[in-house]
């Protein structure tokens, strides 16, 4: 590809119908609004690929690491399944790798069966992945998945219900109180909800589950079985109580996709739990002095030169 042509994000290459000529079958308008950004590395990347409305056509490829890449051939999962629904489309960021489309599908399906009628996806990735205007820093090569802790109705839900309703915190109250009761509300948490984590985090594709660590315990003890490999997977984090996260690995043809190191062997659910269950990382420290604003250091966005170099070429596919 020229310089020339690598700089400037050109629409969707379909050539225009000529006047009165059938449209073809396959003709697909431009998918792209971006039309004309030009390229420059010093530029946050954000910008770029949250403009992009439309995939890469190219083949399915995750490219980089899930908080420093982006995504070829990504697929959509279709709004609505028989046990799924998307939540919040007018974001567009129901896009992934086939593959974590596939597990969500099969996820789906298996869920009525552990007694949850269905899906609320929440964010997947954007149509070329990449880093988003707001929220999430990894979601960037479509192997992230949110999936809402809010069991799906028992009705299709309108477009607009879907960007109104709130997801429901699993918490009993806040974490970042002295000596607080940092576990799951037994009056919202279910067995149901174990089960469907259980269920993605056996799932040999999936490589981390990230949940609070409220969550995590709650799991902790749910499981009564001899074999907790399962909860090796689920991880805590922050946040995380209206939704959990699944993260897969990469898929085999995705090279220059990069892999985490796997988690620390064992269940998770001894010291390194106690850890985040207890003040240290949710009560500040010091007290505040009155009167002295407490500083804010805000992070740069991420630069579009610090993207693997072939993710250029995903910006300007078409
Ligand atoms: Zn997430």
């Amino acid at each position: 590809m020229s310089s020339a042509a690598a700089s400037v994000i050109r629409t969707w290459a379909v050539p225009v119908p000529a006047r009165k000529a059938k449209v073809p079958a396959n003709y697909r308008a431009p998918r792209s609004n971006a039309k004309h950004l030009a390229l420059r590395d010093d530029q946050p990347a954000k910008v770029y690929f949250g403009a992009m409305t439309g995939p890469a056509p190219l083949k399915a490829r995750s490219i980089g690491s899930y908080a420093k890449g982006c995504l070829a051939g990504g697929t959509a999962l279709p709004a609505s399944g028989a046990t799924w629904q998307v939540m919040r489309l007018s974001r567009n960021r129901n896009w992934g790798h086939p593959e974590l489309i596939r597990f969500l599908e099969d996820l789906a399906q298996d869920a009525p069966a552990l007694g949850w009628r269905g899906l609320l996806v929440g964010d997947l990735a954007q149509p070329r992945g990449g880093p988003m205007l707001s929220g999430h820093a990894s979601h960037q090569i479509g192997l992230d998945a949110d999936i809402w802790l809010t069991e799906m109705p028992n009705r299709t839900l309108t477009r607009q219900e879907r960007e109104d309703i709130s997801a429901v915190s699993m918490l009993k109250g806040p974490m970042d109180i002295k000596n607080a009761d940092r576990s799951v509300d037994p009056r919202k948490w279910t067995d149901s909800r174990a089960r469907l984590i259980k269920r993605a985090a056996s799932d040999k594709r999936v490589a981390r589950i990230f949940v609070s660590p409220a969550i995590k315990k709650a799991l902790c003890d749910f499981e009564k079985g001899r074999d907790r490999s399962w909860l090796r997977t689920v991880r805590p984090w922050w946040g995380h109580h209206y939704h959990f996260h699944v993260r897969l690995a990469c898929p085999k043809d995705s090279k220059g996709c990069k892999n985490q190191n796997p988690p620390p062997p064992g269940d998770g659910c001894g010291k390194q739990l106690t850890y985040w269950l207890s003040d240290e990382p949710w009560v500040p420290k010091k007290p505040k002095t009155p009167g002295k604003p407490t500083k804010v250091v805000k992070k740069k966005p991420m630069a579009l030169a610090a993207l693997p170099p072939s993710c250029k070429q995903i910006l300007t596919a078409n």
